[in-house]
């Protein structure tokens, strides 16, 4: 089983707004949390590195999605919890 999968199976439980979890190739996960589609209160953090949205005060959600998917797509720092 590859590292993606394995980390699948011990996903950490979801917070009440979590909106998208992208699973990172390090195996970690970003999650990406907020009121909504519309809503410019949406922020991503990635369980793995720590990285997170860049503007503070958070973001619709059309705009956090790739930025999310791509650091998904790029982070190679494994879940250490
Ligand atoms: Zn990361």
């Amino acid at each position: 089983m590859s590292n993606a999968t394995l980390a699948a199976f011990t996903e950490p439980d979801r917070p009440k707004n979590l909106l998208i979890r992208f699973i990172t190739v390090g195996g970690s996960y970003v999650d990406v949390t907020g009121p909504g589609e519309h809503s410019d209160e949406n922020r991503w953090n990635c369980r793995g590195c720590g990285e997170s949205s860049q503007l503070p005060e958070g973001d619709f959600l059309f705009c956090i999605r790739p930025d999310a998917n791509s650091h998904a797509a790029n982070c190679r720092a494994i879940p250490l919890r």
